[in-house]
């Protein structure tokens, strides 16, 4: 049945909440000026409370959600969401702030960001963190902005970031956008940095070195000191993309290893529920010769007061209105807290088991080309199934009718094929087991009904969509015609 949208279910006159009449209220023209006041009423729908919960429920039951199934999507870290966050972030003295309000009236929140900000130096082995970046991508062009600046200001002529083909396309994308030629290394045949390979790129050129650790393959990069020591000798900063650090919490930490920036992603390790383009925060920590360099303003504490500091001399400046997306930082503190160190440690462990766990189970059938060290996620090929007709992509939407959400595919790029698997922590055995047997029945069915993949999912308020046409051609139904 095709689902109407709220504006077709609209009723003239039906209402869900109703306000009372107001004693002498003054007309609305009285406080605006008649010629700004809009000339014909919004069509807004009109529908009842009931109708409202209904209409709402019944979209969000059509998509894949963390609460409703597992959701293995590779380097997104899709874990469950504790609900204590959710509670913690609506109570009134944190919706109602005002980003405009004095300093000695938002004292807490100052302390939540102040504390986010210790306890992710901590976990990090890092000298200051800002809170501000919203994304991922954003701390990375954060990040390599202060690459920028920190060799502008030392009058070093640097050119290019170097980078190994595992890394994400948000790395060259913010060395691009500041002018610096990204340089792709190839991994060696473990799926690790090929120091060798690593040796012949590097020259006085090189401005610093992204990498992500465990890297996008899941595979743990053991040579970081080395690594560091060669980046280190051409004057080059090492950066972290941390965007992923639920394997290492607890055990590593970054700044001990040789990193000089790492960039946090709250939104995936630090539990908000993320995916659906709802808001995000990056977080990034540096050393301490470049904590001058972070985004302004900083929270700092004296005498027992929590205050903003703007004067830095080498900041690169605000790269986000106010101070990032607070309600985001308030779950990750939460998080935190609730887990404390034994807790993260937890977190490290469980993911790691659980994907070994997974991969272990699923190894003969889907064939995994890089298995050594893997960690918080694994990436399998599913280029055998070729010879049957069957693709990736088929295999990842014969998931959907079983159920689960797909696993990230064709990316790491050096997979062929590629199924990006990462299970989390918070996953149990049970669920583990059932995707383990749905798996194995897909591989089955590939070679013997391959056509039932190639015209999935059946199961699905929607079958196969022409996603390039989707794109092209949107049409996104909107009746708010005046
Ligand atoms: C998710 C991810 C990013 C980007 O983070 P966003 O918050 O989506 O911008 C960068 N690097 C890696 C390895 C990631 O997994």
């Amino acid at each position: 049945m095709e689902t109407k949208t709220i504006f077709e279910k609209s009723v003239k006159g039906r209402t869900g909440f109703s306000l009372p009449k107001c004693k002498n209220a003054k007309d609305i023209e009285d406080f605006f000026p008649k010629d700004i006041l809009r000339k014909v009423k919004p069509n807004l729908p009109e529908v009842s409370e009931l109708d409202a919960m209904r209409h709402y429920i019944e979209i969000s039951a059509k998509n894949h959600f963390i609460e409703k199934g597992f959701y293995p999507l590779g380097s997104c870290t899709m874990k469950y969401n504790p609900k204590i966050n959710d509670i913690v972030n609506i109570l009134p003295g944190l919706t109602n702030l005002h980003p405009f309000q004095p300093e000695d009236t938002i004292q807490g929140a100052l302390q939540i960001m102040w504390e986010l900000q210790n306890i992710l130096q901590e976990i990090s082995g890092m000298n200051a963190v800002s809170l501000q970046p919203v994304a991922g991508a954003h701390s990375e062009f954060a990040g390599v902005n202060i690459i920028y600046n920190y060799h502008k200001n030392r009058g070093n002529k640097k050119t290019k970031i170097i980078m190994p083909d595992s890394a994400h396309g948000t790395n060259p994308a913010t060395s691009a956008l500041h002018g610096y030629k990204a340089i792709e290394i190839k991994s060696n045949n473990e799926g690790k940095v090929d120091i060798n390979t690593l040796k012949d790129a590097v020259d006085s050129d090189v401005a610093g070195f992204m990498l992500t650790n465990p890297n996008t393959l899941g595979v743990f990069e053991t040579e970081v000191k080395e690594i560091a020591e060669i980046i280190h000798s051409v004057g080059g900063l090492m950066y972290l993309d941390g965007a992923n650090l639920n394997a290492m919490l607890g055990y590593i930490r970054p700044g001990d290893i040789g990193f000089d920036i790492v960039h946090f992603n709250l939104h995936k390790t630090f539990s908000t529920p993320h995916g659906g383009g709802g808001p995000g925060a990056g977080g990034i920590g540096v050393v301490e010769k470049l904590s001058e360099y972070l985004p302004y303003p900083k929270i700092e504490k004296r005498d027992e007061k929590y205050f903003f500091k703007y004067d830095m001399k080498n900041s690169i400046g605000k790269i986000h209105t106010f101070y990032g997306n607070f309600l985001v930082m308030v779950r990750a503190y939460i998080y935190l807290k609730m887990l404390g160190e034994s807790g993260l440690r937890r977190i490290a462990e469980n993911a790691v088991i659980n994907t070994n766990y997974l991969m272990t189970k699923l190894k003969n059938y889907f064939p995994v080309p890089f298995q050594k060290d893997v960690m918080h996620e694994f990436v399998a090929s599913g280029e055998k199934f070729k010879q049957f007709g069957v693709k990736t992509l088929d295999i990842a939407k014969r998931l959907l009718d079983y159920g689960f959400h797909a696993p990230t595919i064709y990316f790491p790029l050096i997979v062929h094929e590629a199924l990006m698997i990462e299970p989390t922590e918070t996953e149990s055995k049970e669920t583990l087991d059932n995707f383990i047997e749905t798996m194995i029945k897909i591989s089955e069915e590939a070679e013997s009904n391959p056509e039932k993949l190639k015209n999935a999912p059946q199961n699905t308020p929607i079958g196969r969509l022409d996603e390039i046409a989707a794109i092209k051609n949107l049409n996104v139904k909107f009746n708010f015609d005046n």
